[in-house]
């Protein structure tokens, strides 16, 4: 008896090893990432993750440099603002949110990754819970806000732009 489960044992033992050394430890290590919240993302999600930030960028400059053009003076990325505005005139209480389609889950454009789909439900939702926290801040301090949807400055910028200067004018007539 004893000789047959010391066989046992050792095929068992032989199995979880393999199992580790295949599926766990080294391939895992490789391609999983802690990301800027230290939650664990893929190296490919990393990848996406660093693009979406760079075409967000390149999103609010031709906003910024549209208005700038127009002659409205602001300020980008005011960090003493709840939310960090994109852009923002504490003067005339305006502020401006440009919103990634992916990032703020657009009903027409937001996808969902295909891989960590918890983890990506739970962040976009958290996502949207702030926007509506921040729209709901600025309301009640009596400050004019905006969200401009990405696919709306990447169908007609021009028309995003005259929408935004009636607003801040709207705004630096304002009684408040
Ligand atoms: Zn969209």
């Amino acid at each position: 008896m004893q000789p047959q489960s010391s066989t046992k044992n050792k095929i068992i033992f032989a199995d979880y090893l393999s199992e580790d050394c295949g599926k766990t430890s080294i391939p895992r290590k490789k391609e999983v990432a802690r990301g800027p919240m230290g939650d664990l993302v893929s190296k490919e999600q990393r990848r996406k993750n660093m693009k979406a930030i760079r075409s967000q960028s390149k999103l609010e400059n031709r906003v910024s440099r549209a208005l700038w053009k127009r002659g409205v003076r602001f300020r980008k990325n005011d960090k003493s603002l709840f939310g960090k505005p994109d852009i923002s005139i504490k003067k005339y209480k305006v502020v401006i949110f440009i919103d990634s389609c992916f990032w703020h889950a657009c009903e027409r454009h937001g996808n969902m990754p295909k891989t960590n789909q918890e983890y990506w439900s739970e962040k976009l939702e958290r996502n949207k819970n702030r926007d509506i926290e921040v729209n709901e801040y600025y309301k009640n301090n009596h400050w004019h806000i905006k969200r401009v949807w990405e696919h709306e400055i990447k169908e007609n910028l021009e028309k995003v732009v005259n929408n935004l200067v009636d607003f801040i004018e709207y705004a630096k007539k304002g009684d408040f």
